[in-house]
């Protein structure tokens, strides 16, 4: 039996995945159609890039279910498929780990549910509620070890993501914001104003148990980094980073990243310094930065243990 996550964080700092999104269009997604849909009509699609993943030597890999909550799926008229997309995510972490023989940690993903909540939108808390609730549930009975809830930028959605996977039964809770370098370059903060303080601050009082960043705008490993610092003064619990890969440029008016695999890589011991407990990557990396992290960090702790 492996250790519960949480437990696991104690001993070493574990390496989690790189981007799903990017991975799934150069499997053959088209743009704007659904992703998580393919935990069904394309699992073998899925599971390749999972096992990717898992060989490059990712000891944690979320779920491909980012946009798997009823309002998210409603939009590609899927949302009756709910329980079964989210568990054939878990299901399929699950299988790459075995495929490389290794019993790693399923982290079972929940993105924004896409849309503003009243009095802003036209989404009522409840159904936001009641959206987050149903996919949480779904994770943890196909077997999640963990739920992260990402990609936020505020505290109220983050707040009933974190409920909603409290009340599924979830002994690993990971809040995860997604902040912007502000124009001068100073600092960053979410869109909704939130800085890495105030955010760590609430998940703790509300029962995450892992405080986290991922994606962003400008949100590279240097500033990842930062933020990390930032956490760590400011609560005790472990900390996870997903910087992208560098700095967003502009190709054809599509947003791309594309920091290589040894460019990156550099930004993984002071990462480690600072405190991280869990290093993936978001946009724009791919199983081969997940694979120059794992020698990097395999290295550094080598070195000093
Ligand atoms: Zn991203």
């Amino acid at each position: 039996m492996k250790k519960p996550l949480l437990e696991a964080l104690k001993d070493k700092p574990l390496l989690g995945d790189g981007a799903m999104g990017t991975q799934l269009m150069l499997a053959g997604l088209e743009q704007g159609n659904c992703g998580e849909a393919w935990n069904l009509s394309h699992p073998e699609k899925v599971l390749a890039i999972q096992k990717r993943y898992a060989d490059a030597g990712s000891d944690c890999i979320l779920t491909n279910t980012f946009g798997g909550s009823r309002i998210m799926l409603n939009r590609h008229g899927v949302a009756d498929n709910i329980t079964q997309i989210n568990a054939a995510g878990v299901r399929i972490v699950r299988e790459a780990f075995q495929s490389v023989g290794k019993d790693g940690y399923v982290i079972g993903d929940i993105g924004p549910f896409g849309g503003l909540m009243e009095p802003y939108g036209e989404f009522t808390e409840s159904q936001v509620r009641d959206a987050f609730t149903e996919q949480a549930a779904a994770l943890m009975s196909a077997g999640a070890d963990a739920i992260i809830i990402e990609t936020q930028t505020g505290l109220e959605e983050l707040g009933l993501g974190i409920q909603a996977a409290t009340d599924a039964g979830c002994p690993c809770i990971i809040g995860s914001m997604a902040y912007d370098v502000t124009l001068d370059g100073s600092t960053f903060r979410t869109m909704m104003g939130i800085d890495p303080e105030r955010a760590a601050e609430f998940m703790a009082e509300h029962g995450a148990h892992v405080v986290a960043l991922n994606c962003g705008t400008g949100m590279d490993m240097p500033h990842a980094t930062e933020a990390v610092r930032r956490y760590r003064e400011t609560t005790g619990l472990p900390v996870m980073a997903q910087p992208n890969a560098g700095q967003p440029k502009l190709v054809n008016m599509k947003v791309c990243y594309d920091e290589t695999p040894d460019q990156m890589v550099k930004g993984v011991v002071p990462l480690l310094d600072a405190g991280v407990n869990i290093l993936g990557a978001c946009c724009g990396s791919t199983p081969d930065h997940i694979r120059a992290f794992r020698k990097a960090m395999d290295q550094h702790l080598a070195a000093h243990v």
